[in-house]
């Protein structure tokens, strides 16, 4: 395969991320979170090297399928539950956990024929107003589903925090309570935080964590970057230069001539665009490593291609390695100048993309 634009997943940094939640939050077990294809960074080769969490946490049935066709046996939680009554007999076939934030799901369970013994967790909503039962009803709730006999046991106790990333909200601390108050003496484990909940916010660390974009090395918070908050980035996204040329001053450049060179300038173009995964709207001035050295985009993103700027990097030529993202340009740097978050560049990268563990 000879695909120039490619994604190359570290391993030994997605490890190392691992050990940083451990440290942040040593006394929790860790669902680490690997739905969205683990944030676009491919689901299988992210739970082989995350096999030393305590449990793999996903969106969808298929993603639990995808982790038991790799053959690993860890233990997985659908952070929805399943959406109709007729899942539930995959979702016991592949041993999955299921959280259970509805009546309706509720339902499901206690009138599921089957044999088998689900592990549940009971989802409180406590101000994010998306999923889960009102904090006023964990205690019967939970109770009815100890009763129920497709359960296994006590279900463990969930909640999520809508603003942990904002560190000065009182938002966050009044979930916390809240939580608490709701699910008092009940049985079973809590668990209420996600990455920005391990990194800021010690008292949501209860029994479980569950990180997701710290795994990956990328910061859940707007003002820092994974390296500054000691995380290693995993996902690097490069390509590389397909033409080299000179633009007369007065010339424009790409779909609308949107840039207009005001002296000779010496351009390159990447075979990378938004087919890709790589937005259209970071556009022009948008950094690039060309050759290790800081470029910037120029013009409008295409869906194969890129428009580079080469004023400063000495030698361009065809061939040159063009760094998107990774360890030394991050990804927040550019999900901010897409007006986006870097969960949605990463989620972003599309199958055109050749991925190469390492
Ligand atoms: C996605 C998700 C997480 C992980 O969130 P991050 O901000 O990526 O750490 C945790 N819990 C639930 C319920 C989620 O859906």
């Amino acid at each position: 395969m000879n695909r120039a634009a490619r994604a190359t997943i570290d391993s030994s940094a997605l490890r190392a991320n691992l050990a940083a939640v451990r440290r942040a939050a040593p006394d929790s077990r860790v669902m680490a979170v690997i739905k969205a294809n683990a944030y676009g960074h491919g689901i299988v080769p992210v739970a082989r090297a995350l096999q030393e969490s305590d449990a793999f946490g996903v969106a969808r049935m298929e993603e639990a399928a995808a982790i038991r066709g790799a053959g690993l046996d860890g233990r997985i939680v659908l952070l929805e539950g399943v959406f109709h009554a007729e899942q539930l007999d995959l979702a016991a076939a592949l041993e999955a956990e299921l959280v259970i934030h509805s009546p309706e799901q509720l339902e499901m369970l206690e009138q599921y024929p089957g044999p088998h013994r689900f592990r549940t967790w009971l989802k409180v909503d406590t101000g994010m107003n998306r999923l889960g039962f009102p904090p006023d009803g964990a205690r019967d709730l939970s109770r009815r589903l100890e009763s129920c006999t497709a359960v296994a046991d006590s279900p463990r106790l969930m909640t999520h925090l809508a603003r942990a990333d904002a560190t000065a909200d009182p938002a966050t601390q009044n979930q916390i309570r809240m939580f608490s108050e709701a699910t008092g003496d009940l049985q079973g484990s809590r668990s209420i935080a996600n990455s920005a909940g391990v990194l800021a916010w010690p008292d949501s660390h209860a029994n479980w964590v569950r990180p997701g974009i710290m795994l990956y090395g990328v910061s859940p918070f707007e003002d820092r970057t994974g390296p500054e908050l000691g995380l290693t980035p995993v996902m690097t996204l490069a390509s590389e230069l397909i033409a080299v040329k000179m633009v007369a001053a007065g010339q424009a450049v790409g779909y609308g001539g949107t840039w207009i060179a005001s002296s000779p300038t010496r351009i390159g173009v990447a075979a990378i665009g938004y087919g890709d995964g790589y937005t259209r709207h970071l556009g022009s001035g948008a950094p690039v490593l060309v050759a290790g050295q800081m470029a910037h985009l120029i013009g409008r993103i295409s869906m194969d291609l890129v428009t580079i700027e080469l004023k400063g990097v000495e030698g361009a030529k065809v061939g040159d390695e063009v760094l998107l993202w990774g360890a030394e340009l991050p990804v927040e740097r550019l999900a901010q100048a897409a007006g986006t978050i870097p969960y949605e560049l990463l989620c972003g990268v599309t199958q055109r993309v050749a991925m190469r563990v390492t």
